[in-house]
């Protein structure tokens, strides 16, 4: 039994490994059909506790590989501090979850001299799984298997026991909700399952996000279908998530990351503005520009 039980055992890990980056891939804004177009050349495994969680971007340059060669990132320079909970601004198109992707490496910067690193380490001298392990993504619509919800939780790490998922649910204020389904968390989710809210989706990411227990999350914030009074609620949920953390959140409602440590405002693939909220009201410039557009629209 046991010689057969070790092979079985191979597959099973190799298909979970395999359904894991699919996941990822797919749930990284929307990417499943593109491939990586980078090699995985890097050596060293992540290391926070050696390395740090500061993450920074030098210089970064960036063009969609067949995307008529137009410039998305024109020389981007960020310093995120371990720890810290930033939010990313800009209007539409201006370069914000390509930001997201670099530091997922599903690309790297175009140019030679733009880097990127986390803690002292560049990103393209970490195995891409050992960087991916490390990042927790709360995109802003999350793909749900045709399973049971709890296995859809569990997924964020399922070498941990079960009893971490409805201590991930209650964190993510979903277990009541779950509790109050028919077969509780049993009950198969999904396209062809029960289908959860937007709200719900979201709150199945924060809860895998937290299963995964990663020091660094990204985070895109929904665009729609979520009610003002739920939207803050999720987004204190992330917040608690980020709690020393290094968290980055893209923005499309200013009105809920106004407490964030740092908010960095991009156009036209740079960094043009960044600092608390305050401040930046202060310096009076885009920053300020984007709120009067959401406030009259
Ligand atoms: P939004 O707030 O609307 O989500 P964003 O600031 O996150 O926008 P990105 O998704 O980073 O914007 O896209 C930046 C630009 O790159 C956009 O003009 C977009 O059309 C383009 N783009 C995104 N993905 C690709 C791709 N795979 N190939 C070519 N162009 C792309």
């Amino acid at each position: 039994l046991f010689q057969l039980s070790q092979p079985l055992f191979f597959i099973g890990s190799v298909f979970r490994e395999v359904r894991q980056s699919l996941l990822d891939m797919e749930q990284t804004f929307g990417l499943l059909d593109r491939k990586p177009s980078l090699s995985d050349d890097g050596k060293s495994l992540y290391d926070p506790s050696a390395m740090g969680t500061d993450i920074t971007l030098e210089n970064v340059k960036f063009s969609y590989p067949g995307g008529a060669a137009r410039s998305i990132l024109n020389g981007v320079n960020l310093e995120i501090k371990g720890g810290k909970t930033v939010a990313l601004v800009g209007s539409s198109g201006c370069g914000k979850s390509t930001i997201l992707r670099l530091l997922y490496r599903f690309y790297d910067p175009t140019n030679d001299d733009g880097t990127i690193s986390v803690g002292s380490q560049r990103l393209s001298d970490l195995k891409i799984d050992s960087l991916r392990r490390s990042i927790a993504v709360v995109p802003q619509d999350t793909v749900l298997f045709h399973e049971s919800i709890g296995y859809n939780i569990h997924y964020g790490n399922l070498d941990s026991p079960w009893e971490d998922v409805i201590d991930a649910a209650k964190k993510a204020k979903i277990h009541d909700t779950i509790m109050s389904f028919p077969d509780g968390y049993d009950t198969v989710v999904g396209e062809r399952g029960l289908k959860l809210s937007g709200g719900e989706k979201q709150r199945v990411a924060i809860a895998r996000a937290i299963m995964k227990d990663a020091d660094i999350i990204l985070c895109d914030e929904p665009t729609s279908s979520l009610d003002s009074m739920t939207e803050t609620d999720i987004m204190n949920n992330i917040k608690q998530l980020g709690k020393n953390r290094t968290t980055i959140i893209i923005a499309h409602r200013l009105s809920t990351i106004q407490d964030c440590d740092e908010i960095i405002c991009l156009h036209e693939g740079t960094v043009v503005e960044r600092g608390t909220h305050e401040e930046l009201l202060r310096q009076n410039g885009r920053y300020n520009d984007l709120l009067k557009m959401q406030n009259s629209s």
